[in-house]
């Protein structure tokens, strides 16, 4: 059993990332207009300097723990876990990086950094009978897949909307408090599921656990493969009959031998996410955003890491998007970008599930174009089945700062709204200061993230992590992407529509009309439109931006032609806008 501290470098690489990920709010923060201290956290070139080696010491720490060199197992945290032949990890081979995509599927629980955490169940293991260990109770049993999420608690199993995603690998920590009459000697700990093989291994309990010490748990890193909706489980805690005495049901769960419990383990599908190269001529330079392999590993990882799906894909456009026009630190010129990158997208034919996020480095450096404050990204709030709006652009410099961003924008993609830390939004997040609420995990690094340190990564605070509030929520609009079956009537389907680009500061401006395989949703919004007889009213579909006012409104055909002299008003936050005469 190892305590805490035997695996200093989890700890060590938690704040490292921590301290990245500050990094990039500090200097990142979406939408920072210069001097403005919502997050109390001053925003300067000077400071992003000074926090830029603490990045690069991440990554490269991160390396060295991958060649197991410490000997320290950085899924579980424990030093003492049981080898055996069959520990090749499911997940080695499967985040390849291959050309122009990437992938996470499970690089996490099961792949880098550990010595192997498997014992082949029983086969081949000289058999011996074992009992429930005396003088040890199991106190909690609890799945992590982004966020913590109990599944037995005292004794009782637990019901919670926080969703167990199926086909994603999780880490299942068994809790326990061991007391005077344990006797010390090893315990087999065996996690079985139904009639697949148990995995097993070896741990001398000590005390208590907590559940912020990784190594004051038994910790099991479950394949994807064994996550499936149906699936069930029971625990042992065992020892060598002839060690023990007397039965003890509390080393077990459940505690009728032999049965098994449910974990109600749901399917929410992949994520595509489709970065779109920019290249950027408003400067004339025709500068293009890092994709290398690296990079793109860094997108991979991080929302994997976040997201409550079984894997993500990241590809990279083959062809990148010319924009000649500027967009700038304060703003402008950021929706005109995002629309031509959600048009590309609707262009190119796209899935639902198939995000379009446009990266480009609108000047040298981060810090010669952020030195002022600036926009860092900016995407769509869309409805559920808004396909168009699955877009959003953010800057594309090498690093975390522009994964983080990629990150929050794909939250607000997925009709997520702002967690109440340095910025306002969400009604219904449930954490003062946008904590993200119960512990967090990263599956990718083996990491633990604090609750009283953490913060959503749909706030303007750091560092950043889920909560289990937007885990659950991100889930559900996964889920009904994925699987959404929606009805349009035929005569509803592939129409044309017209649209105004509703302007930051009220004004309308006139976009190329599109057609939708069905219709927005967006905001409702009372719409007039000028026909060959007269004004008519409809009802027009508003899909807003996220960190600026204003969005994209989308016209549905009138019943008269339009007049030639086009014109349209909508009511917008209760005031009429017009386009020009
Ligand atoms: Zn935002």
């Amino acid at each position: 059993m190892s305590g805490g501290s035997s695996c200093p470098l989890d700890q060590g690489n938690a704040e490292l990332r921590g301290q990245a990920s500050r990094f990039a709010q500090l200097a990142g923060l979406r939408v920072v207009a210069a001097g403005e201290g919502g997050t109390g956290l001053a925003n300067s070139p000077a400071m992003a300097l000074q926090n830029f080696p603490c990045s690069w010491i991440s990554i490269v720490t991160l390396a060295v723990a991958a060649t197991g060199l410490l000997g320290c197992n950085l899924v579980t945290g424990a030093d003492d876990l049981v080898l055996s032949g069959a520990a090749q990890s499911p997940g080695d081979g499967s985040d390849g990086i291959g050309g122009q995509g990437v992938g996470a599927t499970g690089a996490g629980a099961t792949g880098s950094g550990g010595s192997g955490a498997y014992q082949g169940g029983e086969t081949g293991a000289p058999t011996e009978p074992m009992a429930s260990t005396e003088g040890v109770i199991i106190t909690d049993i609890v799945v992590y897949q982004s966020v913590a999420r109990p599944i037995m608690q005292g004794g009782s199993t637990t019901s919670s909307a926080i969703p167990i995603v199926a086909n994603r690998d999780a880490l299942i920590r068994v809790f326990y408090s061991a007391d005077g009459g344990y006797n010390g000697q090893p315990v087999t700990a065996r996690l079985s599921f139904g009639a697949s093989s148990p995995i097993e291994q070896v741990e001398t309990p000590v005390g208590s656990s907590s559940e912020g010490t990784l190594g004051s748990t038994i910790n099991f890193a479950v394949p994807a493969a064994q996550m499936q909706s149906g699936m069930t489980y029971r625990v042992d805690l065992l020892q060598p009959v002839d060690q023990v005495s007397s039965d003890n049901p509390a080393a077990r769960f459940p505690t009728t031998e032999g049965s098994f419990e449910a974990i109600p383990a749901q399917v929410a599908g992949n994520l595509t996410i489709t970065l779109v190269p920019v290249q950027y001529n408003g400067d004339g330079s025709g500068r293009l955003p890092d994709t290398s392999a690296t990079q793109l590993q860094r997108y991979a990882d991080l929302f994997f890491g976040m997201y409550p799906v079984s894997g993500i894909d990241v590809q990279v456009r083959s062809q990148p998007l010319s924009w000649g026009s500027t967009v700038a630190a304060g703003g402008n010129g950021w929706s005109e970008l995002l629309n031509a990158v959600a048009d590309l997208r609707s262009s190119d034919g796209a899935a639902s599930n198939n995000y379009y996020y446009g990266i480009f480095e609108p000047a040298d450096s981060f810090s010669t174009y952020c030195s002022g404050g600036c926009v860092a990204g900016l995407g769509f709030v869309g409805g559920p089945s808004d396909s168009w709006a699955h877009a959003a652009i953010g800057l594309g410099y090498s690093g975390d700062m522009a994964v983080e961003t990629a990150v929050h924008e794909l939250g607000h993609n997925h009709g997520r709204e702002h967690a109440p830390c340095g910025v306002s939004g969400d009604p219904a997040y449930p954490y003062p200061g946008a904590s993200i609420g119960v512990y967090g995990y990263d599956l990718v690094h083996g990491q633990l993230y604090n609750p009283s340190q953490f913060v959503d990564m749909m706030s303007y605070c750091s560092p950043t992590w889920i909560s289990d509030h937007n885990f659950k929520a991100i889930f559900d609009r996964v889920k009904f992407v994925n699987g959404a079956q929606i009805y349009t009537p035929p005569e509803l389907q592939n129409r044309s529509y017209e649209r105004v680009m509703v302007n930051p500061d009220g004004s309308l401006t006139w976009l190329a009309p599109i057609v939708l395989s069905r219709p927005p949703i967006g905001d409702a919004t009372a719409t007039t439109v000028a026909t060959v007889n007269g004004p008519e009213l409809v009802t027009g579909a508003l899909i807003r931006y996220d960190h600026i006012d204003g969005g994209v409104l989308f016209i549905p055909p009138t019943a008269q032609p339009m007049a030639p002299q086009r014109a349209v008003s909508a009511m917008v936050d209760g005031k009429w806008l017009a386009t020009g005469p």
